[in-house]
């Protein structure tokens, strides 16, 4: 059954075997995760607008700074659409600032500040302070096996508390949650795009071609 499945998937759809990943491209490292979605020959397009959503498998929310992610957003008439897309069950993978995006919970949001939701857990921004708001370490990401990940982390959030529907994937030596998973969901406190690692956008599209 599971290979008719598949078989029929192959012929009806074709986004399937050839996804479209969309990368919101409001603001942040949206070029990046281009790039390495080009290295892994998948097809790409940055997203401004709510009509492009219909176009797209899956969405990247890069890294940048969360409070003008969401003010643009807004503005732009993106965020409610976008909210029925992540309930709908579109895959959305967010980095450090686009896991703050996905959170249900800001710990410390600025005045007026709001995420799309969808994550089950608090996000603390900033959360590694100003002394060492940027590093980079080896994390253990056991769904990806060996090697660990070259994790960079620039001016990084963590999540705080992760609720039943929320998954932990990664956590640092201390334990502060670093990569989480729900569903049709993935976060990531650091920036995979930034060290030439693609595991974690393979894992992405794995839930892109499952959906
Ligand atoms: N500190 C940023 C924020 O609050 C996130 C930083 C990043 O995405 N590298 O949105």
């Amino acid at each position: 059954v599971a290979g008719s499945t598949a078989a029929r998937r192959l012929i009806v759809g074709s986004s399937a075997a050839r996804p479209t990943i969309g990368v919101l491209a409001l603001q942040g490292d949206f070029r990046e995760h281009i790039a390495v979605l080009g290295q892994l020959d998948i097809d790409s397009m940055p997203v401004k607008r709510a009509d492009q959503l219909g176009d797209i498998d899956g969405l990247i929310i890069p890294g940048g700074e969360s409070s003008v992610i969401d003010k643009l957003c807004r503005l732009f008439g993106l965020a409610e659409p976008l909210k029925s897309a992540i309930r709908s069950g579109l895959p959305v993978y967010g980095t450090c600032a686009g896991l703050i995006m996905l959170a249900d919970t800001i710990a410390d949001a600025i005045e007026g500040q709001q995420s799309l939701g969808g994550f089950d857990l608090v996000v603390r921004r900033n959360a590694f302070g100003s002394q060492v708001d940027s590093f980079e370490t080896e994390l253990e990401v056991p769904v990806l096996g060996e090697p660990p990940v070259r994790a960079v982390f620039i001016r990084a959030p963590v999540v705080e508390s992760v609720g039943p529907k929320a998954q932990i994937l990664a956590s640092l030596g201390d334990g502060r949650v670093v990569a989480v998973e729900q569903d049709n969901l993935l976060g990531t406190s650091f920036h995979p795009e930034l060290t030439g690692e693609t595991r974690l956008h393979d894992y992405f599209l794995a839930k892109v071609r499952a959906a």
